[in-house]
């Protein structure tokens, strides 16, 4: 078994490590860590709970503390990432792994007020992480200098890229020294990705730990058929008789997402709802109180479940499969996590049929389908389309969106989604 003793870490970062209880390095460390520290680009496919943040945190934190810079105030690292969530994440990684260190590391995302940002950077941030739009606000009000950064890494960039920060992530690269370091994490090398780190990276070493669905294979996944309108009593049943606890719940729309919470309550299960129109405020208690188990179901629309970032999260269900198979394969990543054991229950009603079918055709398996007793479908139900629910609208801007909120689309990936819709056979 490997150790971080041989990957070229200092005394206080493996003091943190140690502290975290972490033994070993997942795979995405033991090979991105060393090539970092050579300062060495990286292109690297890495999905989340692959241990990707201490992957790039860790050997940044080493870097930056090997020489001191003339002016200790400037921004010397930036980490670009799509979500406020994963900003926060990824901050809290940075304090968690540099605690023994001398650094600040400031959040900066949308959503919330700007001007406590704004102290923060005046106060001197070596480390920056940042959603791409709140980041331009502080350029343009000339808030923030980006003139030292000497370490660039753009965090989940495939979801950069489909949530239309390309041109705002462009408009960042022209502001950075030509000579730095850059490493670029994305969950699949899709031909947008291999075009931008054409653009952006220096003969970089490319690391590919995990194939895009192997968290499908270390999760346990069954699939309950049951009628549309009895979705929300077989859920209720299951984590009573099951006794769940953390549960992760996807729905297909805020407003669903509302619904079930209020429901779930109503019945008397601990439940929350997070999604793009609640307020950030309102979004991290939810968060925090699911972390200490004060809540015990947290209700999610996708875009808004990225980062939530919970050690052993051991249940996810899909109350409504995603329109999109691939989705599928990112809800159940947030289960089973860094090797650990999880499971995933989907609710399957006859609308979905199309979509479990292209879900078993991705993941290249059959998933067991388990009827729940007295939850047997009524076979004169006959299948409806699914309502275009997604959280894309007439309302989506036009242009990509400035505050990361993480639940808007644009139209192009609107587009692209609602194409894959089941079709009327069903
Ligand atoms: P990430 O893919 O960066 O979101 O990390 C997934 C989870 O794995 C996080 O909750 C980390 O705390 C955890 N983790 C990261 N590295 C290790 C490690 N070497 N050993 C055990 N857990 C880890």
């Amino acid at each position: 078994m490997s150790s971080f003793n041989t990957l070229g870490l200092s005394a206080p970062l493996l003091a943190a490590l140690k502290k975290q209880g972490y033994t070993a390095p997942t795979p995405i460390q033991a090979q991105a860590i060393p090539v970092i520290l050579q300062r060495r680009d990286v292109l690297a496919a890495a999905q989340t709970g692959t241990g990707k943040t201490a992957g790039f945190t860790l050997p940044m934190l080493e870097l930056l503390s090997q020489h001191k810079p003339a002016n200790p105030k400037a921004v010397r690292a930036l980490v670009l990432a799509p979500t406020r969530e994963l900003v926060a994440q990824v901050h809290e990684s940075v304090k968690t792994y540099g605690a023994g260190m001398n650094f600040h590391a400031t959040p900066i995302f949308g959503g919330v007020g700007i001007h406590p940002q704004i102290s923060a950077l005046r106060r001197g941030a070596q480390i920056v992480v940042a959603t791409p739009g709140r980041l331009l606000d502080h350029v343009s009000q000339r808030t923030i200098d980006l003139s030292k950064v000497e370490f660039l890494v753009l965090d989940e960039a495939d979801r950069m890229l489909d949530m239309g920060f390309i041109h705002d992530i462009k408009k960042i690269l022209a502001l950075l020294p030509k000579k730095r370091q850059n490493l670029l994490f994305s969950a699949t090398f899709a031909p947008e990705i291999k075009r931008l780190a054409g653009e952006l990276l220096d003969s970089p070493e490319v690391i590919e730990v995990a194939r895009q669905n192997s968290a499908a294979e270390s999760v346990k996944q069954t699939f309950h058929p049951v009628d549309r309108e009895r979705k929300r009593d077989l859920l209720a049943q299951l984590i009573r008789d099951q006794d769940l606890k953390q549960v992760l719940v996807f729905t297909r729309t805020k407003h669903g997402a509302n619904k079930l919470s209020e429901f779930l309550t109503r019945g008397g299960l601990r439940a929350d709802a997070i999604h793009g129109n609640k307020s950030q405020s309102a979004r991290t208690k939810a968060l925090a109180d699911f972390k200490k188990g004060a809540v015990r179901v947290l209700v999610a629309t996708d875009i808004a479940a990225r980062g939530i970032d919970i050690d052993h999260l051991p249940h996810v269900v899909n109350y409504e499969l995603p329109n999109v198979a691939e989705d599928y394969v990112h809800r159940i990543g947030r289960t089973g996590r860094a090797g650990r054991e999880g499971e995933a229950i989907s609710l399957v009603c006859i609308d979905e049929k199309d979509l479990a079918r292209n879900i078993e055709r991705l993941i290249k398996r059959e998933i067991p389908k388990v009827v729940v007793e007295g939850y047997a479908p009524d076979p004169s139900i006959r299948p409806e389309p699914i309502p275009n629910g997604r959280n894309r609208s007439s309302r989506a801007p036009s242009r990509a969106p400035r505050h990361a909120t993480g639940d808007r689309r644009t139209p192009r990936e609107g587009a692209r989604r609602s194409s894959r819709r089941p079709s009327s056979r069903y």
